[in-house]
């Protein structure tokens, strides 16, 4: 893949650190020209752990959990926010979450793995996946997690076989294709049915599915999932989620006389990448969500079901930055400037994948506007390997800390070894101390299992 060309009549935007508003963590802030976050110095930090060094700021996290349960519990009378943890996944995480009152989202025996390794409550813990496969489906059963939500027929027959051979009776969701695709800024309608999660509701067959899931032994269906997407800016397709699934929960209780207990209506709420990304509240997306489930439970006459939603990247992204040091410059006349860093794709594929938008500053010249428009690259052997395509940064020189924002969701899940790479470090900061949550990979590590 290639790099796009640099637009070098862009002007760098001139802005410091302090402007990035809304992409920083909560308690960032600049001391003599150096970042803090949770009262850290990003410089100290970097020095002492080494690069790639992922950081997270442990106060916002808790705060956004704080802000999704208590939004709720102000506009709704019975809601649950499960963590989806396949936004960022270890074990501290996870007992923070708990320690928070979140729920958790878990899509795999691995993520299950890690929630029983930290005595997450099982009642509180639901799985998703378009394919869990028959031993993840026996680890769930029987670690007795809270609800399986099915995703097709087939699991049904499976979760239904496991659970009589276990003994006990499994409640379940069915997982719901509304047929609303949502957009950061519109809402598409068309070609959303095309999706390999759930069961879609084209020739009614989600509908006809509810009748085999009530005629099936060993599970006890009590309720609905849906989720629309990710990143989502515009509230109105939360709304319009909603619509749908209250109809389709009305016509469940008027043909087949079963009134849900939960309606989940998934994840997807957006954060801010950029300076200027202006996604809605967590505050909004609770009062608009509790909102349209109490007009349409009204309108149908339905009892309020418990809400539940399903929080990723609105819980970590602007929780977590990565700090690189910088090794290697190098100026392309009229074409680009290249700032390379101790990391790249290998910790953050967002960026080679789709294009992500990223802020990034100097840590150690975080009081200074950022000038020039450069391209932050990886060490690996790809071409398109970059964390910032074209950002606004400080003159950069060798030894510098560069501080990537809201790099805290998707980010260290989907990171890999590439060119033999081992994972970063992991350190939670917080009134001024900071702890490694997950230590760095060795080369050891990286060899463990070979033989
Ligand atoms: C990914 C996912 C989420 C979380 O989505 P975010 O956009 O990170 O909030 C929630 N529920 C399900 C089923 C998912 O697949």
């Amino acid at each position: 893949m290639s790099l796009p060309k640099s637009d070098l009549t862009k002007q760098a935007d001139g802005r410091t650190t302090m402007e990035l508003g809304p992409v920083l963590p909560k308690t960032a802030d600049v001391r003599d020209g150096h970042l803090f976050i949770g009262g850290v110095d990003m410089v100290e930090l970097a020095r002492e752990q080494g690069t790639a060094l992922y950081v997270f700021d442990e106060a916002d996290l808790r705060d956004r959990m704080r802000q999704y349960r208590e939004s709720f519990a102000a506009n709704y009378p019975n809601a649950g926010v499960l963590y989806a943890s396949k936004a960022f996944l270890n074990k501290e995480v996870l007992r923070i979450a708990n320690e928070e009152g979140m729920f958790l989202d878990v899509s795999g025996g691995g993520e299950l793995a890690c929630a029983q390794a930290v005595g997450f409550p099982m009642e509180r813990v639901f799985m998703h996946g378009n394919y869990k496969t028959e031993a993840e489906l026996r680890e769930a059963i029987s670690a007795g997690v809270g609800r399986i939500v099915l995703d097709t027929r087939l699991e049904l027959a499976r979760v239904s076989r496991i659970a009589g051979e276990l003994g006990v009776v499994q409640k379940v969701l069915m997982r719901i294709t509304p047929g609303v695709e949502a957009d950061t800024h519109e809402y598409i309608k068309t070609g959303c049915e095309d999706s390999k999660f759930g069961f879609t509701m084209l020739d009614d067959f989600a509908f006809k599915c509810v009748g085999d899931v009530l005629g099936t032994p060993n599970v006890d269906l009590v309720g609905f999932h849906c989720h629309i997407g990710s990143q989502i800016f515009a509230l109105h397709s939360f709304v319009e989620a909603v619509q749908v699934m209250a109809k389709f929960v009305a016509r469940v209780r008027d043909e087949y006389g079963l009134y849900v207990e939960d309606l989940d209506m998934g994840g997807g709420l957006g954060v801010a990448y950029l300076a200027d990304d202006k996604p809605s509240s967590i505050a909004e997306f609770a009062e608009c969500t509790a909102n349209a489930v109490m007009e349409a439970s009204l309108e149908y006459g339905l009892p309020l079901p418990r809400l539940l939603v399903e929080p990723g990247r609105s819980l970590v992204a602007n929780a977590g930055v990565t700090l690189y040091t910088v090794g290697v410059m190098k100026t392309l006349p009229n074409i680009r400037k290249y700032v390379a860093i101790d990391g790249g794709m290998s910790d953050n594929v967002r960026t080679a994948l789709y294009h992500a938008d990223y802020e990034a500053t100097i840590a150690n010249k975080a009081d200074q506007p950022r000038t020039e428009i450069v391209t932050l690259c990886g060490k690996h052997c790809e071409s398109g390997d970059a964390v910032v395509l074209d950002g606004s940064l400080q003159h950069a020189d060798l030894d510098d800390i560069v501080c990537v924002f809201a790099t805290g969701a998707y980010c260290y899940t989907m990171s890999s070894t590439y060119n033999g790479q081992p994972h970063p470090a992991i350190v939670f900061v917080r009134d001024g101390q900071a702890r490694v949550v997950t230590r760095r990979e060795t080369y050891e590590d990286l060899m463990a299992r070979d033989v």
